[in-house]
C-alpha cells in the first residue's frame, strides 16, 4: 500500500498523521501516512532504506532535520534551495528524491485571500516580521509569492535579522532588534513617506504554551493590518486576541498548518484534499490538541 510518513525527534507531537489521515478517508484512497521518530544519527539509513522501497510516495520532515535532510536528497527544488531547508520529500517514479519547501506556500495561500487590492486606499506593500530562523525565511518568501515585497525583520538577535533581511532583498527593510517593535517605520530608515504596516507575521515561538508573549502593542496599528500568528498550540495567542481586540484582520497557525500539509499531500498521493471539509479538520485538530 502507498504510504508517505513524518519525520522528526521527536516526533510524538506532531499533527500531521491527523491531518493526512483525515484526507485519505475523506477521499477513500488506499493509503496510509505514519510518524517516524527519526534521530540525526539514523537519516542517513532511513533515506537509504525508504529509497528502495516503491510504495513509499515520500516523507514531511520537522525539526530539527529540515536543514540536515538536503545532504540526503537528489535534488532540492528553488524554494528549498533558497530556504536551504525542506519540509517535503517526494520520491519520484524514477526513485529520485527530490526536496521541497510547502510552508512558503503555507504562509501565501492564506495571504493572498486577504489581497490588499481588498483596500484600495493602501498602496504599501510593507510587510514586519518577528523572528528570524527557518519559519521566518518561509514567512519571507511566502509574503513575496502573495504579492508583498517590502520587509522589516525583528529578532531577539538583530544579526540573524540583518541576514534575513538581505534575503528578502526589500529596498529599505532591515534587521531591527525586538524591542523596536510598533506600528509605524521610522521614515529615517530610507523610506520617502511613513509606512504603515499591513501585516505583522510571528514566526517565532514566542506565544507558545509556556514562553512570553509577543512584547507588541497593537492599540495604534492600522486598522486593516493583518496579524498572522504561526503558532498554533494555543490556537488563540495573546497576539491574536489583542488583534481581535482591535478589530485586525487574523491568520492562525492551523491555516498554515493545513495549506502546507495539502500541497504535500497532493505531492505524496497525486489527488487534492477536500479543501471544503477545513472546518471539520480544524473542529478535529482543536479537539485532539485538548
Ligand atoms: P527556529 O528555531 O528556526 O527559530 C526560532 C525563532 O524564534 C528565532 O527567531 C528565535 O530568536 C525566536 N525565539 C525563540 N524563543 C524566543 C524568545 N523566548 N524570545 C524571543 N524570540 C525567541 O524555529 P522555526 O523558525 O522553525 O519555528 C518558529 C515557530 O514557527 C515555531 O513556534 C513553530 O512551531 C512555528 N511554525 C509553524 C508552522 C505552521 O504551519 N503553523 C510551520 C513552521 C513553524 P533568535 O534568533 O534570537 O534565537
Amino acid at each position: 500500500m502507498r504510504f508517505a510518513e513524518v519525520i522528526g525527534d521527536p516526533i510524538a507531537h506532531s499533527k500531521s498523521p491527523l491531518i493526512h489521515d483525515f484526507w485519505i478517508r475523506a477521499l477513500g484512497l488506499r493509503a496510509e501516512y505514519r510518524a517516524v521518530h527519526v534521530k540525526a544519527a539514523d537519516l542517513a539509513d532511513y533515506f537509504r532504506s525508504r529509497r528502495l522501497d516503491s510504495e513509499w510516495a515520500g516523507c514531511n520532515v520537522t525539526m530539527p532535520h529540515k536543514e540536515a535532510v538536503l545532504a540526503h536528497v537528489d535534488e532540492a527544488d528553488e524554494l528549498a534551495a533558497r530556504l536551504n531547508a525542506a519540509n517535503t520529500i517526494v520520491r519520484r517514479p524514477d526513485g529520485l528524491l527530490v526536496a521541497g519547501n510547502t510552508d512558503v506556500d503555507g504562509v501565501a495561500e492564506p495571504l493572498s485571500r486577504h489581497r490588499i487590492g481588498d483596500y484600495p486606499d493602501h498602496v504599501a506593500t510593507y510587510v514586519q516580521i518577528i523572528g528570524a530562523g527557518g519559519a521566518a525565511r518561509a514567512a519571507v518568501l511566502g509574503a513575496v509569492k502573495a504579492g508583498y515585497g517590502d520587509f522589516d525583520i525583528f529578532n531577539r538577535s538583530p544579526a540573524r535579522a540583518d541576514v534575513l533581511a538581505q534575503l528578502a532583498g526589500s529596498p529599505f527593510g532591515k534587521g531591527h532588534p525586538l524591542e523596536s517593535l510598533g506600528p509605524v517605520r521610522n521614515p529615517t530608515d530610507g523610506a520617502s513617506e511613513q509606512r504603515y504596516s499591513h501585516i505583522l507575521i510571528n514566526a517565532t515561538s514566542m506565544g507558545m504554551h509556556g514562553e512570553n508573549p509577543v512584547p507588541v502593542d497593537l492599540s495604534a496599528y492600522y486598522p486593516d493590518t493583518i496579524v498572522f500568528d504561526m503558532v498554533y498550540s494555543p490556537l488563540e495567542t495573546s497576539l491574536l486576541a489583542q488583534a481581535v481586540a482591535h478589530g485586525l484582520r487574523t491568520i492562525d497557525g492551523l491555516e498554515m498548518l493545513i495549506g502546507q500539509a495539502a500541497i504535500a499531500f497532493e505531492r505524496f498521493f497525486g489527488a487534492a484534499p477536500p479543501r471544503d471539509r477545513d472546518p471539520e479538520l480544524r473542529q478535529l485538530l482543536l479537539r485532539e490538541a485538548k
